[in-house]
């Protein structure tokens, strides 16, 4: 079915009584060309786009929860790719353009907003650093302006820029970034993936995987045994898990992410602002709460909720530069899990073992990732070879010391 204005016209009409179901509930079948463990944003993405642009059809997404459970239903939907490195900003470049076209592609009402993105800056030392990212961004093809504090005061007259600690002196904008609505994202995706002839099989966890002699011929799930010729692993929090399974251990930790709406309010915010000096970042969402969050839970944890002290820092860094955000009342909290790679990037790569791959290390800028992640893997899983703007995401760069370290902090998941 094919939705329009004029198909929510005509249901108003007959009572909506037209629509169907956007997926379909299937049973497994016991063999599929390509098996994608996970329905997240990543997994669905990946089913779409191996259908649509690589017509692989024969594939199965199985979810042990849920469609959207995870991540894709946690996140704060913030989209933006004002990153710094060749390995990473023509990757997250393309994925903001893949965003940009999404509705019309999927047909689906995504709420994709390009509100803008705004990173301040509190020193002059900052200040250069944001500079050089800004040149690298434009370099990439992607859109940053700088702008001075006389500018951020007239515009956003509400922030605290004589702050004795964390003055604000600027700002590094990227106005084509923004927010998207993530269930929809998730609910797009499936919806595609589902009409292109993709399985989705919810409540089908996989417990084990069929490897004989190097290469992986099936798994083992909670609904039975399934056969493929390529298993892809996309599971985020929960790679850890799911790869010891095949023996395999990872660059990765998994950490609770936090995050927090406020009751809703009149408009104030029109884009995300994020605090330079510490961890916080906020918008507001069309219904009017302010949708923000900080750092991660510091220890290793695979529980979808965190604890008091990080709402504490949280909220401090929501004081530091935005003191009225203080007489807002808090409506809910809620956690995810995140797969922190140990220098802050993802792998998106085939293993050792024949027929399994795997996607993860998305830390918590996996969301704005979706399209791209989902358009590369699918081009890995039809080809075997890497998509061009995805080629250092590999998983042996620990070993060879090529790593991704936006921020050039080394093995600390907590500070990328
Ligand atoms: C609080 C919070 C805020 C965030 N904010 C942002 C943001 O603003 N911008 C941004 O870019 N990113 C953000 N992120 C990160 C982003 O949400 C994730 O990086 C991204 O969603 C991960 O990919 P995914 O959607 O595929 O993961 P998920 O939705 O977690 O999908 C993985 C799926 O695998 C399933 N699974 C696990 N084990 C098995 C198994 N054995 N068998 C079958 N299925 C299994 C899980 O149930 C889950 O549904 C945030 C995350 C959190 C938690």
């Amino acid at each position: 079915m094919r939705y329009s204005g004029f198909r929510v016209f005509l249901e108003g009409l007959r009572g909506n009584r037209g629509w169907v179901p956007a997926w379909r509930e299937p049973d497994p079948k016991s063999d599929y060309d390509v098996i994608i463990i996970g329905a997240g944003g990543h997994g669905l993405a990946t089913a779409y786009y191996l259908s649509r642009v690589y017509g692989v059809n024969n594939v199965a997404v199985l979810e042990k929860g849920w469609l959207g459970s995870g991540n894709i239903g946690r996140n704060t939907t913030i989209i933006r790719s004002n990153y710094m490195l060749p390995g990473n900003e023509p990757f997250y470049e393309f994925s903001l353009k893949l965003w940009e076209g999404l509705e019309q592609d999927l047909n689906y009402n995504a709420m994709i907003s390009q509100r803008s993105i705004l990173n301040l800056f509190h020193s002059d030392t900052q200040r250069d650093a944001f500079v050089r990212r800004a040149n690298a961004m434009m370099l990439a093809g992607a859109d940053a302006e700088l702008a001075d504090e006389t500018q951020l005061r007239r515009e956003l007259p509400f922030l605290d820029f004589d702050n004795a600690r964390f003055p604000i002196k600027g700002g590094l904008y990227q106005r084509r970034g923004g927010t998207v609505r993530h269930d929809a994202v998730a609910w797009g995706y499936a919806r595609g993936a589902d009409s292109n002839g993709v399985d989705i099989i919810q409540n089908c966890e996989v417990t084990g995987f069929h490897i004989k002699n190097g290469v992986c011929k099936g798994v083992q799930t909670t609904r039975g045994a399934i056969s493929a010729k390529k298993i892809a692993v996309c599971v985020a929090g929960s790679s850890g898990r799911v790869m010891a399974n095949a023996g395999l251990r990872l660059p990765i930790e998994s950490h609770v992410l936090q995050a927090f709406v406020s009751e809703g309010l009149k408009p104030i915010l029109r884009g995300v602002i994020t605090f330079g000096a510490g961890h916080f970042y906020v918008s507001q969402s069309d219904k009017g709460g302010l949708v923000f969050g900080g750092d991660l839970d510091g220890y290793n944890s695979y529980a979808q909720r965190g604890n008091l002290p990080v709402i504490e820092d949280v909220a401090e860094g929501g004081m530091a530069i935005m003191p009225m955000i203080g007489r807002a009342r808090l409506l809910r909290s809620w956690g995810g899990i995140m797969d922190m790679s140990m220098d802050g990037s993802p792998f998106i790569d085939k293993t050792d073992i024949k027929g399994l791959y795997f996607n993860g290390g998305w830390c918590y800028g996996g969301f704005k990732a979706t399209p791209a992640s989902g358009y590369c893997y699918a081009h890995l899983l039809a080809k075997d070879e890497p998509h061009p703007v995805a080629t250092e995401m590999r998983l042996d760069r620990f070993k060879r010391g090529h790593l991704i370290d936006e921020k050039g902090q080394g093995n600390q998941p907590n500070l990328h």
